[in-house]
């Protein structure tokens, strides 16, 4: 929701509500929630915006903060210089209360969180190894050498699903390559970006080195248009996503935009049947499904498909609760408006046919009247053409479609837009390696299901779950590409006096 207020243009500093010591662990109201700041050469500063976007504890729909949808002065304003160091470990539990209470997922699921962003920042440490060029002798007395250069500015637009690990995807890369950041975060949960813009400067950032900025779409467009901004990350929605890479490589930046995902798992019947039901229950339910690799499909060849009984008795287990609460499983979806996009694909596959074998539609946990619940849905019998198949649901949904034979499988899954991570349950290496081999998606388990890279590789994706045919991918080796330019240089050298002679024109040739 967005309000509207009048405030004066102010240019004092302020601080942030929360400490390393100190910061929400309940779902209890905030009496007085403060303003998001905005943060710029090293100090946070409370915006002269007149409109915010509310930001509420899904789990109770209080306010817990306001984000300033920024003025144009105010993002001029924004100068950015150098290098990152990190403090996360220290303030993990501080950045996992802040996702909790802002995104709704458990707190143990906020650490996972903290801790998958903070690899990346562990391995972008090994910066200068990264960056080395290279070197060889072309000719007599002659080489060539390559540098990485920075690009200069670069500014990463983010989704609210993972408030730490997606901005750690692309920050510490930015700036170990020695550019300077500019983070957008998403309006619906601020809060970790903020910890990460103190954590920079008391680590010793650079005045200028990350800033960081609000807003929606104006704030995205400025993004956008300016020609300062050389390389844009974006990380969300196939809407956004698509519109944010064509504008941006319009404008001549560099675009790397991860988008939507539908990510089916497979299951064979020589599988280890314990392995498949904890695993597709974890990855279909975790997060309350707003992972951008959560299973939201489940594939069921031959005899598999009388499992589908056990794992909906399995799936009941699932607690839904509040996030700081113990024993949760998983929390609710974000919005009030998520809810009801879920609840109507839920009801579109029940008038379309399918049945809802576990139904989560009137799952509201004790204590929590007013929070966005959806408990564990499992849509049996589903098939391609039904709008809960075609559509990403975001949200603790599965939908279940049954086939006779693996090459059926692989057809299926290769037909769907989407391809952002997929899942093989077998015991079998030979049918394992022909999966592996045959189908099109960016990141692919073999039993093992949520297959995200640790940040040794890079985040792959296909087909509509990447802009640009996936030329440009997150963290490792990738995206130290896609944050530098490479200036490759030729030099002469020699003891010996050259001595007059004709000007060659031909193409040089070296010997
Ligand atoms: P979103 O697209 O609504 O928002 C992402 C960012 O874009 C936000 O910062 C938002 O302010 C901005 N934005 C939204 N609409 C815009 C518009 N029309 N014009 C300009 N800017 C706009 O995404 P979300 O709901 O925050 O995140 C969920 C989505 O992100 C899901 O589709 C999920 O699959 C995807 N996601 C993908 C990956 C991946 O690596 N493939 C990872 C995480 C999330």
């Amino acid at each position: 929701m967005v309000t509207t207020t009048s405030s004066a243009r102010s240019s004092t500093m302020t601080a942030l509500t929360t400490t390393a010591t100190s910061y929400p662990q309940t779902h209890e109201k905030i009496e007085c929630p403060g303003d998001a700041p905005y943060f710029i050469n090293n100090e946070f500063h409370p915006s002269a915006a007149t409109e915010f976007f509310e930001v509420h504890d899904p789990a109770t729909n209080n306010l817990v903060t306001r984000v300033p949808l920024m003025t144009a002065a105010e993002l001029q304003e924004v100068s950015i210089a150098f290098k990152f160091v990190e403090l996360i470990k220290k303030n993990s539990a501080r950045l996992a209360a802040a996702i909790t209470l802002e995104q709704g997922k458990t707190l143990s699921d906020s650490h996972g969180d903290v801790l998958r962003g903070l690899q990346v920042a562990e391995a972008a440490c090994s910066g200068p190894e990264y960056m080395k060029g290279e070197v060889l002798e072309v000719a007599t007395n002659m080489e060539t050498r390559t540098y990485r250069e920075p690009l200069g500015v670069v500014a990463a637009i983010c989704p609210f699903n993972f408030p730490a690990m997606i901005p750690l995807w692309c920050l510490p890369m930015a700036v170990i390559t020695g550019n300077t950041f500019i983070l957008k975060p998403s309006e619906r949960t601020p809060g970790a970006a903020m910890i990460l813009a103190q954590l920079a400067k008391e680590a010793g950032f650079p005045d200028g080195v990350l800033s960081i900025v609000h807003g929606t779409h104006d704030t995205v467009n400025f993004l956008l248009d300016s020609p300062e901004i050389k390389a844009i990350s974006f990380v969300g929605s196939n809407r956004a996503g698509e519109y944010i890479f064509a504008k941006g490589s319009a404008n001549g930046k560099r675009v790397q935009a991860n988008l939507g995902a539908k990510n089916h798992a497979v299951v064979l019947p020589d599988s280890d049947k314990e392995l498949f039901i904890t695993s597709v229950i974890g990855a279909a339910f975790g997060a309350a499904g707003q992972r951008c690799m959560a299973i939201s499909v489940l594939v069921m060849v031959g005899e598999s498909s009388q499992w589908i009984r056990e794992l909906v008795e399995r799936s009941k287990a699932v607690c839904v609760n509040g996030g700081f609460e113990a024993g949760a499983d998983i929390g609710p979806v974000i919005s009030p408006e998520s809810r009801k996009r879920v609840i109507n694909l839920i009801d579109s596959a029940e008038n379309e046919g399918a049945e809802i074998l576990l139904d989560g539609r009137k799952c509201i946990p004790k204590g929590y009247p007013n929070g966005n619940w959806v408990g564990p849905t499992i849509i049996h019998q589903a098939n391609t053409s039904m709008a809960c198949y075609r559509e990403e649901i975001f949200g603790p949904v599965l939908v279940v479609l049954s086939v006779d034979t693996l090459d059926e499988a692989i057809e299926l899954v290769n037909s769907n837009d989407y391809g952002n991570g997929t899942v093989i349950f077998t015991q079998s290496g030979a049918m394992a390696e022909k999966y592996r081999r045959n189908i099109d998606a960016g990141q692919v388990g073999i039993n093992v299901p949520i297959p995200v890279p640790l940040p040794m590789f890079s985040f792959t994706g296909n087909k509509k779950s990447i802009a640009g045919g996936g030329t440009s991918t997150f963290y490792g080796q990738p995206s130290i590409n896609f944050y530098t330019q490479v200036k490759t240089v030729t030099s002469k050298w020699s003891e010996a006096k050259s001595q007059p002679s004709k000007a060659n024109l031909s193409m040089p040739i070296q010997s």
